[in-house]
């Protein structure tokens, strides 16, 4: 494995098992130093939202890469407010005109908005027939959530991208992915920093000179959920991306999915009310 290994998705396609995370980087000009810096170090997947106001960044950055578009694998989501089909289908256009890319990778509904959800992977299922993305996907789903999808969708999503980190390993529904055939993208992989001073995952990476992150992302990577860890700091980016050269054992692998206590520093998909 190597930053630029891929996970086969249910179609074919090949997603990088790595990305960068764009969330909550609102400087424009940061924004495209640190997209430019992790394409540079050889990161090929980058993960935004129209929600995060920056695929024009994105896009930008990418154009200046010399990175051809075709090798790298971009993700947008919809964002809640502009959800059900025909606002979807709207909200789509509006961001690939942002990204100035006449195709995305990976399209999702941001989160399984009541009343509207199945209707918006309806709309992403039709941009995946018109071929205007390659890969239909959605966020925050949980089992319920993507059944009551799949009994309207005639192609299953392919990609939930939910909150994970140690302290919320999500196994029952990364199971129930893996049985559907969806891969799971763990957002906040670091847990936003927050389980970067946890004692176990600390002593693990002294034993291999690996930060607590580095040990952190292994460990997802080993448990086949891709990541997209966020950082504007050059080091970090090079560092979050510097986890191809060593291993955890099963002994460790099963003590850091032993820290699981289901703390979420996100929102929860059964609950949750964004006033944006
Ligand atoms: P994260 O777990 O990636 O943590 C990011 C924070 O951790 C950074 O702000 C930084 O403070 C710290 N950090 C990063 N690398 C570090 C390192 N090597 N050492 C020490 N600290 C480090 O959290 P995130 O930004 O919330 O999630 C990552 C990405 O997931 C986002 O940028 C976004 O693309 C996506 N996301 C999606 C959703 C969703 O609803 N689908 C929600 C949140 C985030």
């Amino acid at each position: 494995m190597n930053l630029q290994s891929t996970k086969k998705l249910a179609n074919g396609v090949d997603m990088p098992i790595l990305g960068l995370g764009v969330y909550k980087m609102t400087d424009p000009q940061e924004t495209v130093e640190a997209i430019t810096k992790a394409l540079d170090v050889g990161y090929r997947a980058i993960d935004t939202a129209a929600l995060y106001y920056n695929e024009e960044q994105v896009g930008e950055a990418i154009r200046h890469s010399g990175v051809r578009r075709e090798d790298i694998f971009v993700t947008t989501k919809v964002w809640n407010a502009d959800q059900g089909y025909d606002n979807t289908l709207r909200a789509f256009e509006v961001s690939l005109k942002k990204l100035g890319m006449d195709y995305v990778d990976l399209y999702l509904t941001h989160w399984p908005v009541e009343g509207k959800y199945a209707d918006t992977y309806r709309a992403i299922e039709r941009l995946y027939e018109e071929k205007l993305i390659r890969v239909p996907g959605v966020s925050n789903h949980h089992a319920p959530h993507l059944q009551e999808v799949m009994k309207m969708a005639q192609i299953p999503p392919m990609v939930n991208q939910i909150e994970a980190h140690p302290y919320l390993s999500q196994e029952p529904l990364r199971a129930f992915c893996a049985e559907q055939g969806i891969a799971v993208t763990a957002w906040s992989p670091l847990g936003r920093g927050g389980v970067l001073q946890d004692e176990t995952i600390v002593k693990i990476g002294e034993k291999y000179g690996k930060s607590a992150a580095q040990v952190v992302l292994r460990w997802h990577i080993q448990n086949d959920i891709l990541v997209i860890p966020k950082s504007v700091t050059p080091a970090r980016i090079e560092e979050n991306a510097n986890i191809f050269d060593f291993e955890l054992s099963t002994e460790e692998m099963v003590k850091i999915n032993g820290l699981n206590r289901n703390q979420r520093f996100g929102k929860n998909p059964d609950n949750f009310h964004f006033d944006f």
